[in-house]
């Protein structure tokens, strides 16, 4: 038995992936805390570790955001984390492996993106919004590194590469191998590609599924980029009057009163258990989050990706390079070739192929069973070194 303690942003795409694998954890039989913030407590105590909560204010300056839940984590780890045998960090907590160095403590990463490296990284950066603007001037990077940063005296001073270069030896990556761009770069022993780590989500709903027509099409623009009403409206001028059922999510920041008249087919919800949705679903319009991207592709739906920010038009590049759907930019969608998208995908079988093809190689890189499989192995791989050599 171990002692792990797991840290994670207040995040639902970064917290998500850990529920199954933390779940497994206790399981087994560890000691497992996780330091995570009041929100989302619900959440972790279905897993069964034990919680510890970190309070930040909610400031509205995204950097001084970043800033405070970065040092809240740190410091509040720093504190603790010397009673444990291993640290689980999520790779949004930028500082995990110096805080492991600090603490002369394992540490592992979960990575819920891509697994990065300069290539990748100069891939995001020719996005458009203002963060990749950010990533793109290696100036700008490094005062805003100084700023964030601050007393952490990390390997690197910008934080960028803090991120791709400062690894610990054992990386959790939650795609396959083959679905990770540049996976050439990425060696076994130091990164596992696991697929997604699906599972252990609470997921009741009264969703009507039963009442609903044969095909069924889930929209969602995962927990971020909700503020979008204008792209809602479109769905509903899309997919009006059409022979399909459509299930739309739309975010805590909208009012559904604000959508006007909603049709028939049409069943809106703030937010709904995605996963108990694409069990249903036979398509997804989604951002492409990666979480919402490997949800799609652990039950085998076709996507039309419509990337809003972040790694989101690589992982929608991606889907569509493999055929598992089309995309649509985000600036150019119309009611009329939203609906003319969706129609050729859900009419053209090998969409599904593939997506089905895509599945099992998912299945088959272990899921968070396979992770935690790794991170014993890692923990007590020193004693198996001993025993090894003793006997
Ligand atoms: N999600 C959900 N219900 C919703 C919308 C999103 O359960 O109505 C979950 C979804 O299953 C995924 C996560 O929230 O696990 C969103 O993560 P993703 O990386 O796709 O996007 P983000 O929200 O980080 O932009």
């Amino acid at each position: 038995m171990s002692k792990i303690l797991i840290l994670n942003i207040p995040m639902h795409g970064h917290i998500n992936p850990t529920i199954a694998l933390t779940k497994e954890l206790v399981k087994r039989g560890h000691d497992v805390t996780y330091l995570i913030n009041e929100e989302f407590r619900e959440k972790i105590a279905s897993t069964g570790a034990k919680i510890i909560t970190y309070e930040v204010q909610n400031d509205k300056k995204l950097f001084k955001r970043i800033f405070t839940v970065m040092s809240t984590i740190y410091y509040k780890a720093l504190e603790i984390g010397k009673n444990f045998d291993c640290i689980i960090y999520e790779m949004g907590f930028f500082f995990g492996a110096k805080l492991g160095e600090e603490l002369g403590i394992k540490t592992v990463c979960l990575t819920s993106t891509f697994a990065l490296n300069n290539k990748i990284t100069d891939d995001f950066a020719k996005g458009k919004s203002f963060l990749h603007k950010i990533m793109e001037i290696k100036l700008l990077r490094k005062l805003l590194s100084i700023v964030l940063i601050k007393d952490k005296k990390l390997r690197h001073t910008d934080l960028m590469y803090e991120l791709i270069d400062h690894n610990p030896d054992l990386n959790i990556v939650y795609t396959s191998r083959q679905f990770q761009i540049h996976n050439e770069d990425f060696d076994e022993k130091h990164f596992v590609f696991i697929g997604p780590s699906v599972g252990g989500r609470i997921q009741d709903s009264d969703i009507p599924f039963d009442k609903m027509k044969s095909k069924i099409i889930y929209i969602s623009l995962g927990t971020v980029s909700t503020n979008s009403l204008k792209f809602f409206k479109t769905c509903i001028g899309a997919f009006k009057n059409t022979d399909v059922s459509v299930i739309m999510s739309i975010g805590k920041q909208i009012d559904i009163e604000d959508l006007g008249t909603i049709p028939n087919n049409f069943y809106v919800y703030p937010f709904v258990p995605q996963v108990a949705v694409l069990e249903h679903a036979d398509l997804f319009v989604t951002h492409c989050g990666m979480n919402s991207a490997n949800e799609a592709m652990y039950y085998a739906v076709p996507i039309i990706g419509i990337p809003q920010r972040a790694d989101q038009p690589i992982v929608a590049n991606r889907m569509v390079q493999l055929g598992l759907g089309e995309m649509i930019d985000k600036k150019h969608v119309t009611a009329d070739n939203l609906k003319e998208r969706t129609m050729r995908v859900l009419k053209d079988s090998t969409y599904k192929t593939n997506m089905t093809k895509m599945r099992e190689e998912m299945l088959s890189s272990g899921g968070y069973m396979k992770a935690a499989d790794e991170i014993e192995k890692y923990i007590y791989e020193d004693q198996f070194a001993y025993k090894a050599a003793s006997s």
